[in-house]
């Protein structure tokens, strides 16, 4: 096939599509062989999607936008995280520090470790997991300093042994 005749199949191939676009049903039935597809072949999936990531970060800005844009996430499920596990209003549990930057999510029975692990508390996908589970029980807040504190202490903040 030369030249023209590739040039001349694709215009053929993008009216036929511009006129296939105005038929719902068919759009319909092309998304859902597509999530078919996607279903069957997750190896597929993921390497396109690699590409993709690696198309697109060669475009100025992707790689800040990216970033402040997962920053902006992290804080909106920071804040309904805290929110949630202190009650309203936003404090360290021991001694009530408000400063949103110094406080962190504390595993009350200290068994932490093993989820320490796979997530790193504090990260994206430690607040999403949280949300996915409905924000289970076990969890305070405690700021740096009652944090530091409790592990130095066996579990209790001095701060409670001087109450
Ligand atoms: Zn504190
Ligand atoms: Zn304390």
């Amino acid at each position: 096939m030369g030249y023209k005749d590739k040039q001349r199949n694709r215009e053929y191939q993008h009216q036929w599509f511009n006129k296939k676009k105005l038929d719902s049903a068919w759009l319909e039935q092309r998304r859902q062989a597509r999530e078919v597809w996607r279903k069957n072949n997750p190896e597929k999936v993921r390497s396109q999607r690699k590409r993709k990531y690696l198309r697109d970060i060669q475009k100025t800005g992707f790689r800040e936008q990216e970033n402040k844009r997962k920053q902006e996430e992290r804080l909106k499920l920071k804040i309904e995280a805290f929110t949630h596990y202190s009650y309203g209003k936003i404090a360290c549990a021991c001694c009530g520090e408000t400063e949103i930057n110094f406080l962190s999510l504390d595993h009350i029975e200290n068994n932490g470790a093993k989820e320490r692990r796979q997530f790193r508390r504090g990260g994206v996908l430690f607040y999403r997991l949280l949300r996915q589970k409905d924000y289970p029980t076990g969890y305070q807040v405690l700021c740096m300093n009652c944090n530091y504190g409790k592990r130095m202490n066996n579990g209790i903040c001095p701060h409670q042994l001087r109450k």
